[in-house]
């Protein structure tokens, strides 16, 4: 078996190439890895291996970490990526360093109200539901500029960018459809969003696609399987 370590080396070696194939500067795109399911060791082998963001899609289990880890590492920061409940916007405004997955006023209201408690700001991403799939969450790309107005005016959350999980397909072109409408989008917010949030995040691209999503624009790209291994849910 691979270690962690031996992994992040080799994504982050495709991650590179990728930039070069698309003429891009490698140090635009970083890495955030994915450690849901997985335990607090192997966190901290991704930290001895430099890594300091992750990434996580329930509050419950980020916590736990966060919990774990704190003291030992506060260094690690924690980005939540899952859809979030309104419910668990006081937790998330107590440890996370970033929301990518706002999709609703609702939730802006309450983690900004949250945040104003704990004297707390966090980097948001405004998720958007690129492929129009059902079960996805996010907003249609046609609502991503109204929401775009409602959070110019909360100080507490700082306005960075765009994030999406694209269809999951063997067919590269609709998974290429998705990414595009995120160029478009992300390029249609810079000419009409207001100056107090920025655009310049794309975070897509997961362990089967972000070698495309690199040509198409990402930032970031978050990556779980190709890091960690294979997920066991109990
Ligand atoms: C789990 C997850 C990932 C990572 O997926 P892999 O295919 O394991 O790389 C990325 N983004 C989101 C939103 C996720 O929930």
């Amino acid at each position: 078996m691979t270690s962690v370590a031996d992994n992040l080396d080799s994504v982050r070696h495709r991650i590179d190439a990728a930039c070069l194939a698309a003429g891009r500067v490698p140090s635009q795109v970083s890495l955030l890895p994915v450690s849901k399911t997985h335990p607090a060791s192997a966190v901290l082998d991704a930290v001895a291996a430099g890594y300091t963001r992750f990434g996580e899609n329930r509050v419950q289990e980020a916590m736990g970490k966060w919990q774990e880890l704190h003291e030992g590492h506060p260094e690690i920061e924690w980005v939540i990526i899952g859809h979030l409940q309104t419910n668990k916007a006081r937790d998330v405004a107590r440890f996370a360093t970033e929301v990518s997955s706002l999709d609703s006023v609702k939730l802006a209201r309450d983690l900004a109200r949250r945040l104003d408690r704990e004297g707390r700001q966090i980097d948001v991403l405004i998720e958007v539901n690129s492929s129009g799939e059902p079960q996805k969450s996010g907003v249609a790309p046609s609502e991503a500029p109204a929401l775009a107005r409602e959070l110019a005016g909360m100080d507490t959350l700082r306005v960075k960018g765009l994030m999406t999980v694209a269809v999951n397909s063997p067919d590269r072109a609709r998974v290429a459809a998705c990414f595009q409408t995120m160029q478009d989008l992300q390029q249609r917010l810079r000419q009409e969003a207001p100056a107090t949030s920025s655009w310049d995040e794309l975070s897509m691209g997961m362990s089967g696609d972000f070698e495309q999503a690199i040509a198409h624009g990402a930032t970031v790209v978050r990556v779980g399987t190709a890091i960690f291994g294979a997920r066991y849910y109990s």
